[in-house]
């Protein structure tokens, strides 16, 4: 028996990852508001819905993956949404970084047509959406999570059933934060010991070997920011995005924010000088002018 699959917001991650699914024992049905992203799924395998109603009419599972929260709650409550027509037992999976309320808000309504919502945001960007070794982080209920794995283990290889709904949202603007506040750390640092006169290949190979390692140091900066060619991976506009969410949420909170306030003040100032359709590393680009080096290796 084939699991008829509907997948929403055919963009950088979800056109990868819809491209993953479309297999003999899937029916997959794609809708996008860009009738060109839909058509290179077409092209790839899959058929093509009118609206996000239509595209989850009788489908066993329903995947979103969409840029905000704006979007994604018109996507699922709108007039032509998916909650229209999803059928009683289906499960719903929102790939997106979105806020946590925002989840909640969903999963309640879904659970009203007696079917499931799981907030599941991804981390390692289009390369794992690409290879199905995304990290994915889900939120929602256990039957729910258990069940879909026959659609996870699709798209990702390190999956984790983070606990009730919101959970799976709040842990990705966690992860998102604390990248955020280490590429913003390790680009001007990295950039003061440029202007003091050291090398960026020995600078690499020091801190990636000392106390001063991370992923974003060893994997994401040779790969966007250390080379000739500074290639486009995840977007500054969505890392701001991400570092907004993430504050809104802790500013009702009582925890001193120093570190993700600052963050946010240094990724703004990039984005105010025309940077936001960049890579969010391509922040150190600021401390380069500042300091008329480069970090290349
Ligand atoms: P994207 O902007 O490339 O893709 C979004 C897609 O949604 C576009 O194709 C757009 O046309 C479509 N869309 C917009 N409004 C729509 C609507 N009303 N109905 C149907 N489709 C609509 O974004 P992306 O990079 O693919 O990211 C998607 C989500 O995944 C975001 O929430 C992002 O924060 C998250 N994410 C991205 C990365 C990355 O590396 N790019 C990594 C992890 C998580």
């Amino acid at each position: 028996m084939t699991t008829k699959i509907a997948f929403i917001g055919l963009g950088n991650m979800g056109k990868r990852m819809s491209a993953r699914l479309v297999d003999p024992s899937h029916d997959v049905f794609v809708f996008d508001v860009n009738a060109a992203a839909t058509e290179a799924l077409v092209d790839q395998g899959a058929q093509s819905a009118a609206s996000p109603a239509e595209a989850a009419t009788d489908a066993d599972y329903v995947l979103t993956s969409l840029p905000n929260a704006k979007i994604i709650e018109s996507v699922y409550l709108g007039e032509d949404g998916i909650l229209q027509t999803l059928r009683p037992g289906a499960i719903a999976i929102d790939f997106s970084t979105v806020d946590p309320l925002t989840s909640r808000k969903i999963a309640e309504a879904t659970s009203e047509k007696e079917a499931f919502f799981l907030d599941a945001p991804v981390s390692r960007g289009i390369a794992g959406a690409e290879n199905g070794t995304l990290a994915i982080m889900v939120g929602g209920e256990k039957r729910a999570f258990d069940q879909a794995q026959e659609v996870l283990t699709v798209l990702g290889s390190s999956i984790t059933h983070v606990g009730e709904s919101g959970t799976g949202a709040m842990v990705k603007l966690c992860n998102n934060m604390i990248s955020a506040i280490i590429t913003a750390a390790t680009g001007e640092v990295m950039v003061v010991g440029r202007e003091v006169g050291l090398d960026t290949r020995t600078m690499y190979d020091v801190l990636s070997n000392s106390s001063a390692a991370s992923h974003m140091l060893s994997d994401y900066f040779p790969r966007t920011v250390f080379g000739e060619e500074r290639p486009v991976g995840f977007t500054l506009d969505l890392m701001m995005k991400d570092v907004d969410l993430f504050l809104n949420t802790a500013e009702t909170g009582t925890v001193p924010l120093h570190l993700s306030s600052a963050a946010r003040q240094v990724f703004r100032a990039a984005k105010s000088q025309g940077m936001g359709a960049k890579d969010s590393c391509h922040v150190v680009e600021m401390y380069e002018a500042a300091a008329d080096q480069q970090l290349r290796f």
